[in-house]
């Protein structure tokens, strides 16, 4: 789950970490009200006002502003909210502004990343630091491999000092700087290990003129898995900022991801899932989505992943492959034939199902005076798939 920088920065806070001063806003005139807490209470003579969306890339897109004095803070604020940004993390449709962050202006001396996620092939894991603040990370891990260090933590050492010391010794820090770095480092290990993040990601962290050490960005995801300990940042979520399919597709508990295929896919277990889209894609074919209706899928929830995966438009064939194994197949099938009866079938949908009652469930298929086209085989459906799609 993908959160605003704003909340972001408020859970950072908590754990220790630096963040400037900051106030969400959702309106001009509350964005006016925050510069002018801001302006007085840090004597500050700059604000920055920050477009929040769910995407990088927002300051050369427009989405960071600086403002001298509360009224410009209103001024730009009312130009941002409404506004559609394009940046390019967010594809050439961009998102709509909903909501600022107004925060202190920071006089920025040096700007750097910082970045802790899993590293997957480790099973470790790993904290990242640059010199290269500011600039798509990937591309530096790409171009100049030399300018990014990255460092294993050990699940059960946690962060060490001396690789505290080490994340600040390569960003070049020194005096108060070095300490508060290596501050900043170890005090986001501990907020990303806490709250069970996926990623936590400062771009840029800066050195100001004055000597401060802080996140000017920050980025967290939480890893799905471990919400459930974590009840109170549920809340946090932001839907209109998600896939409106995928959100659809959360409420009735379906594994769903949208992707830009033309072949929708209806599939029992995420193994079985992935080997299905390789399937489609060595056959010439290509993914609409991954959906795991689940070992145990009912009829409803077949109906359910039927209605999403019909209402994207991309879609211009459908394969059902469903292993009856704990569900049982005459069951899938007859969700099956529920939901295309209900969402009015005008594609063609080709439909494996094996296992328990794989029988029964294809004689239903056949007696339903539907236009399903039964397969045998995983390759005998993938390649039905094709033809169908080549009409
Ligand atoms: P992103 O472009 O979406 O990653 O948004 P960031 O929060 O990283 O901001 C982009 C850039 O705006 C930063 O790299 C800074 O150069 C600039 N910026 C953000 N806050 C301040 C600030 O307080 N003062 C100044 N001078 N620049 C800022
Ligand atoms: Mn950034």
């Amino acid at each position: 789950m993908n959160i605003h920088e704003y909340q972001g920065k408020d859970i950072l806070r908590k754990f220790g970490v630096a963040v400037p001063k900051g106030i969400v806003a959702f309106s001009p005139d509350e964005a006016k009200q925050a510069a002018e807490q801001l302006f007085s209470e840090q004597g500050s003579n700059v604000v920055v006002v920050k477009a929040q969306i769910h995407a990088g890339g927002r300051g050369k897109a427009g989405g960071v502003k600086l403002a001298k004095n509360p009224e410009e803070a209103r001024e730009i604020a009312s130009k941002m909210l409404g506004a559609t940004l394009v940046t390019h993390q967010t594809g050439p449709e961009g998102k709509e502004v909903k909501r600022l962050l107004v925060e202190e202006g920071m006089n920025i001396d040096k700007e750097f990343y910082v970045g802790i996620t899993l590293d997957r092939a480790t099973s470790n894991n790993v904290l990242m630091v640059s010199t290269e603040g500011g600039m798509e990370i990937e591309k530096v891990a790409e171009e100049t491999p030399e300018k990014l260090l990255k460092i294993q933590i050990h699940p059960l050492h946690g962060i060490q000092a001396f690789q505290a010391r080490q994340a600040a010794f390569f960003l070049g820090l020194e005096g108060d700087n070095f300490k508060n770095g290596i501050r900043f480092m170890t005090a986001l290990y501990n907020a990303y290990m806490s709250i069970d993040a996926s990623l936590a990601e400062i771009n840029p962290l800066v050195v100001t003129k004055e000597g401060r050490v802080l996140a000017l960005d920050a980025k967290i995801n939480f890893d799905s898995n471990a919400l459930f300990r974590h009840k109170d940042y549920l809340e946090l979520r932001d839907t209109s900022e998600e896939d409106p399919f995928e959100v659809e597709a959360s409420k009735s508990n379906l594994n769903y991801v949208r992707l830009d295929g033309n072949v929708g896919c209806m599939v029992n277990g995420a193994g079985l899932a992935m080997a299905t889209m390789d399937m489609i894609q060595l056959a010439g074919g290509k993914p609409a989505n991954f959906l795991d209706v689940g070992g145990g899928a009912s009829p409803e929830t077949v109906k359910e992943g039927f209605k999403i995966i019909m209402s994207d438009k991309n879609v211009k064939a459908i394969l059902v492959n469903i292993f009856g194994g704990i569900v049982r197949c005459d069951r899938v099938a007859g969700g099956v034939i529920e939901a295309a009866k209900k969402v009015g079938l005008n594609l063609p949908v080709i439909v494996r199902l094996e296992g328990t009652n794989a029988e029964v469930a294809q004689k239903m298929l056949d007696e339903s005076g539907l236009n399903l086209i039964a397969a045998n085989g995983l390759r005998d459906a993938a390649r039905k798939v094709n033809e169908a799609l080549a009409g």
